[in-house]
């Protein structure tokens, strides 16, 4: 049983019961009793709790979060089921926050009926009941008086201690947290040439997503634990919550070293082998106890030495997450201390090189393997003679493509697959479960919807989030060059785009100074529904449904998309504009994103470096001062969001010039002369000493809308002033646009020609 693997059928029938009574008070309106035995394990949450069920909507939890005296008016959500579809009559997500009137207007019943016909009342099966509280019950505030908890959360925490204590009767004494975390990701990732193009990437990242998944499975297998266990699971960082005797240190240790040997040395003999990522991936683990007053609710923070205040709840959080880090930086050590043979894994040595290897890996093949034909959508690189890859790369391109397909589905067997991939045999290595993405009428013995619309469904256990938004052309996956050529204009490039929450670190740790395991949770949980869920909407209404963007890896709270170089800046906006939205418009919750542009033949490798440095720049974006970071970097220039709006802005003036008013593209080479002289002179006088070698002056200037700005004044202007008014005189009917162009340029904003001039003039490149 997924859900609570230890837990006997008699315990099961309880803990449903008691989901089914805290749904019929909160959504169904009804007055219910607690089972007596839940009173002792509440108490572990909140001694002191409100005596009649909550009235006021379930607050969102990023309302909550309060950084050195930043806060945003308390939002609330709809009582809606977990769901991507919008609201009716609007194009808003129904996860969106709303007012506090508008959330308490909602009916809840209707939500309530939703899980009852769905089995929600009569079910007997734990594992689908666990996913219908998940669905139906998120957006209900709990009833033991926790803000920012759901009923879901509530209930979950109770199942995972009724799952530790293996008894209604007696709540667990001692717990433990087990933290996890696989490193890599970016190095593996990396471990790709052009010949395995986007396709090789994102079978790997689904893959280690995967992996991610088998690695908690398998844990709680061997914990005796069930879904409910997991505080969080967020793209291969989790936290599970169990009990706490002296075996458990060594137990999680014993997993951790057989996935790594599975990921060192590989398993499997002939065309399904698994080889493993020899050494470039390993996965930590570690343990601490967590003290019981650690779930309380009602505690306020202590105090530290230095004066900092946390909660229990992050102090132990904290120890495991030094633990777990501290595994991550001897990833084999573990390993090779165990035994001799792990230190023969460990030193073992390449095969000879030869000129035999995978032209996406670079793999060597081994004398009695056989390597299979390239894709022949890989692009042609002379730069690498092979064309053949390993069955590997094979593989992970079977699953990128298997996961590309609507409906796709996860699913665990205990029986193997006909066709075996390497990636099947790997993860069987690590949970003794068989995976495979099935389509949508599949089944296995646990079969999970990889979206949040497919469950409920018959046959269908539960649902895992997955972003998998890909371009498919019939069944294959829309090759590089294909979505670099669906770029609008002459110049045909790849776009590709990295976006992350700025500081998710420093929110966690002092945005929420009572923070428990169940706040938490939902923290983790509402990233979750936005980059695995809410951004495949994203990308269909920015690409309008066409099928322009491959998004890499998203999860966790970051995101990796590819597609036509002109769409990019639309996407990162437009994910920066729902991003603020969901997050209620909090003043410290926010991204930044940077974008690289690359040609269609470019090694994928340098394009996710690329992509990485500009992220990294937009980060740098006045550094150690209030306004840091919540930026974006394109075409090598980092601008704070509302900055490159107007930019973009400047960018769509500029294109309206040159495309509808038929004026002459060198108008672009003009401006981007004159913004090169008024940098380099800017530059030079901000260096030069003495004032009579300066070349320009700051002066006075009243802008359009009658504010009095600084303006740095110099030969450009002139320059400048000559090229727009000859225009002027030229082109009559472009008058009114060359106006605003000179007044934005007189506003100060003469920098901004860099971006805009360059933008605009890549966009109007005619086709050649
Ligand atoms: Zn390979």
């Amino acid at each position: 049983m997924e859900g609570g693997r230890d837990v006997n059928q008699e315990t099961a029938l309880q803990l449903m019961d008691y989901g089914r009574v805290l749904m019929k008070r909160v959504a169904g309106g009804e007055k219910t009793d607690d089972p007596t035995w839940v009173k002792a394990y509440l108490d572990l949450l909140n001694p002191n709790r409100p005596a009649a069920p909550p009235t006021e909507p379930l607050q969102v939890i990023f309302t909550l979060v309060n950084v050195q005296g930043q806060t945003v008016a308390p939002a609330y959500l709809r009582p809606v089921p977990l769901d991507l579809s919008a609201e009716q009559g609007a194009s808003d997500w129904v996860l969106m926050p709303a007012d506090r009137p508008t959330a308490t207007a909602a009916d809840r019943t209707t939500l309530y009926r939703s899980f009852a016909q769905e089995g929600g009342k009569a079910g007997q099966d734990f594992t689908r009941f666990f996913y219908l509280m998940r669905k139906y019950a998120s957006t209900l505030p709990n009833d033991y008086g926790e803000p920012g908890v759901s009923l879901f959360e509530q209930w979950k925490i109770v199942a995972a201690l009724v799952v530790i204590s293996g008894d209604l009767a007696w709540p667990p004494e001692k717990l433990g947290l087990v933290g996890g975390d696989i490193p890599g990701i970016q190095r593996t990732i990396n471990l790709v040439t052009s010949k395995g193009a986007a396709k090789a990437m994102r079978g790997r990242s689904a893959f280690i997503q995967l992996l991610g998944h088998a690695l908690v499975e398998r844990l709680l297998d061997e914990l005796g634990l069930g879904s409910a266990n997991v505080v969080y699971d967020a793209g291969g960082n989790f936290v599970l919550l169990t009990n706490w005797d002296g075996t458990l240190k060594q137990r999680v240790r014993d997993v951790a070293n057989q996935v790594n040997r599975v990921l060192l040395v590989g398993t499997g003999e002939g065309q399904e082998r698994f080889d493993g990522f020899h050494g470039d991936l390993a996965v930590a683990l570690d343990t601490v106890e967590l003290p019981l007053d650690a779930l309380r609710a009602d505690l306020p923070p202590v105090t530290l030495p230095n004066g900092d205040q946390a909660s229990r709840w992050q102090l132990a959080e904290k120890k495991v997450k030094d633990a777990v880090a501290a595994a991550k930086a001897r990833p084999f050590g573990d390993l090779a201390l165990e035994s001799e043979q792990g230190w023969h894994d460990l030193f073992d040595l390449e095969p000879a090189e030869t000129d035999d290897f995978c032209a996406v890996c670079r793999r060597q093949r081994r004398r009695d393997e056989k390597f299979v034909p390239l894709d022949p959508d890989a692009p042609v690189d002379v730069a690498i003679r092979s064309n053949l890859q390993c069955p590997e790369c094979a593989g992970f391109g079977e699953l990128a493509r298997s996961l590309g397909h609507r409906g796709a589905r996860l699913l665990l067997s205990d029986e193997p697959p006909e066709k075996l991939s390497a990636w099947q045999r790997g993860l069987h290595a690590v949970t003794g479960r068989w995976y495979r993405i099935g389509e949508a009428d599949e089944k296995g013995a646990v079969t999970l919807a990889l979206n949040l619309a497919g469950f409920p469904a018959p046959g269908v256990d539960g649902f895992r989030l997955l972003a998998r938004t890909t371009p498919m052309t019939g069944r294959t996956i829309t090759p590089n060059e294909v979505l670099a050529d669906a770029s609008r204009g002459g110049l045909k490039r790849l776009g590709v785009l990295r976006m992350d929450v700025d500081n998710l670190g420093n929110l966690l740790v002092h945005g929420l100074p009572q923070r428990t395991p169940m706040q938490t949770a939902e923290l983790s949980q509402a990233l979750e529904w936005f980059f695995a869920g809410w951004l495949g909407r994203i990308c269909d209404r920015v690409d309008e449904g066409r099928g322009l963007f491959y998004v890499l890896f998203a999860g966790g709270d970051d995101l990796f998309v590819i597609g036509p170089w002109d769409r990019m800046p639309e996407l990162a906006w437009a994910i920066r504009e729902e991003f603020r939205c969901y997050t209620a418009d909090h003043a410290m919750i926010h991204l930044s994103a940077g974008i690289a542009v690359v040609g269609e033949k470019a090694p994928m490798v340098t394009a996710v470096e690329q992509s990485h440095e500009a992220l990294e720049d937009a980060k740098k974006l006045n550094r150690n001062t209030p306004r840091e970071k919540n930026a974006i970097t394109f075409l090598g220039r980092s601008y704070h969001w509302k900055e490159f709006g107007q930019v973009q802005a400047m960018q769509q003036g500029l294109v309206r010039l040159v495309k509808e008013q038929d004026l002459p593209g060198a108008l672009l080479t003009t401006l981007l002369a004159i913004e090169r002289r008024y940098r380099r002179d800017w530059e030079h006088d901000a260096k030069a000493q003495d004032a009579e070698r300066k070349r320009g002056a700051w002066g006075a200037y009243t802008t359009s809308d009658g504010r009095s700005v600084q303006v740095y004044y110099g030969p450009w202007m002139w320059r400048q002033a000559y090229a727009l008014a000859r225009l002027k005189d030229s082109y009559r009917d472009a008058r009114q646009g060359l106006e605003q162009l000179e007044a934005a340029l007189l506003d100060g904003r003469i920098a901004d020609l860099g971006l805009a001039a360059r933008w605009a003039q890549w966009l109007t490149r005619k086709e050649r």
